[in-house]
């Protein structure tokens, strides 16, 4: 089998630095630390990339993935837009506020970038089934993914989720299974069932094909500072499920600097997590370096991950850039989910309630700075989290006969 992961040519050990073959491996033989790509980048010009399609696939050349993934059948993510958020910036006291709104992928949530590197991780090592442990938008990215690309596809789930989340897995075909248990129980579940002939030869995205996956984070940082100019914003606001998504955005930054795309400008991150399952926050705020699992109870089911992989890559990121963690309650994150409807016309899933629940915390008691450029990420649709309203939310406002008289009595 020859293997083309274009730039990426080993994985390497977070911890201990140890280098293995690409692979599908995720966790070193000597420190039982998390592996990732390494990548050997050749000269990657603006030029270069604003010449490629508006996809993830422009920045192909900093991805783990063959130079003709772009000729393969994909979902082709990315590119969603960034939007100028002066109404919510004016509100909250911002002076230039944008928001990311990764809800414009195909499958309406960000897990579509990520999934789109597994695939191509799962072609290059011949799996023919793709597999997850899902809080739900994993779900449907892998099945959709999956069929677009010719592959079967077989999701677990906590069997509590959302009914959208469901549905948006069922339809794409494959096997979608529920269990009986917290997302942390689910993925343990599937680390048994890698080791099992029954999991031989299936990809699961994040675990086995983990070190390629959280690549895909990568681009949300490519596009944020190609669409502010090639520019790396101030603060970011970032919501954290295991921690992988920001521990990348981070990697992403430093890349472009290294690479010279971007100046060296310095930049805070943020993490946000719901109250109801905000280990990383709660360890932020005691100052520890280790997380403390929890178990998860929260609205924001997308982000319930109580026992995080990359928590502690995060408290290190989250302290060296001067940013920090914080945490909002369920009542915080709908009525962010609803600030951010009524000034921006952005509709977010609970998790882009809990980002912008912190942007306002963290506002208000004055640890943002209001003069900085500000990047706050949505990474879902509100529709799939309706249940999240109010009964009256799935009703009209009024129900009336279709005449004038009518509507003059109600208003
Ligand atoms: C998965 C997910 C995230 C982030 O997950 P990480 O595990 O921290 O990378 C954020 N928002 C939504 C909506 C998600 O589904
Ligand atoms: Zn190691």
């Amino acid at each position: 089998m020859s293997l083309d992961f274009g730039p990426a040519v080993a994985l390497s050990c977070r911890e201990c630095g140890a280098r293995y073959p690409l692979g599908p491996s995720f966790a070193c033989q000597e420190c039982f630390g998390p592996l990732e790509a390494a990548y050997d980048f050749g000269e990657v010009t603006r030029a270069q990339i604003e010449s490629g399609p508006a996809n993830i696939w422009r920045y192909r050349s900093l991805l783990p993935v063959p130079a003709d993934v772009i000729d393969k059948p994909n979902m082709n993510p990315g590119w969603t837009k960034l939007v100028k958020a002066g109404n919510l910036g004016r509100q909250l006291g911002i002076k230039s506020l944008y928001v990311k709104d990764d809800s414009g992928n195909p499958t309406h949530s960000f897990k579509d970038r990520v999934v789109a590197m597994a695939v191509e991780a799962a072609r290059n090592f011949g799996f023919h089934t793709l597999s997850c442990s899902s809080t739900g938008n994993l779900a449907g990215a892998v099945t959709a993914a999956a069929a677009r690309a010719g592959l079967e596809a077989c999701v677990f789930i906590p069997a509590n989720l959302e009914q959208a989340k469901i549905a948006m897995a069922r339809v794409f075909g494959g096997r979608l299974i529920g269990i009986d248990g917290t997302y942390d129980e689910v993925n343990r579940f599937c680390s048994e069932l890698i080791g099992d002939p029954m999991g031989d030869k299936w990809g699961f995205v994040n675990v086995n094909l983990r070190p390629y996956y959280a690549e895909g984070s990568k681009t949300l940082a490519y596009e944020i500072a190609e669409q502010l100019g090639w520019r790396l914003p101030e603060q970011i606001i970032i919501p954290i499920a295991s921690g992988s998504q920001l521990t990348k955005i981070d990697k992403g930054f430093k890349e472009l600097v290294r690479l010279g795309l971007v100046e060296d400008t310095p930049y805070k991150i943020f993490g946000a997590q719901a109250a109801g399952c905000s280990p990383v926050s709660a360890a932020y705020k005691a100052g520890h370096d280790v997380v403390q699992p929890v178990k998860p109870d929260t609205i924001a089911k997308s982000l319930a991950i109580g026992n995080p992989a990359d928590g502690p890559y995060v408290l290190d990121i989250a302290r060296r850039t001067g940013g920090g963690v914080e945490d909002v309650t369920d009542d915080e994150i709908v009525a962010a989910m609803r600030l951010l409807a009524s000034t921006e016309g952005i509709f977010a899933e609970t998790a882009g309630g809990v980002t912008v629940g912190v942007l306002k915390k963290l506002t208000e008691s004055g640890r943002l700075d209001p003069e900085a450029e500000t990047v706050v990420l949505n990474t879902g649709d509100g529709l799939k989290t309706l249940d999240v309203l109010s009964d009256e939310d799935t009703r009209p406002t009024a129900v009336i006969r279709p005449s004038l008289d009518a509507f003059r009595a109600t208003v």
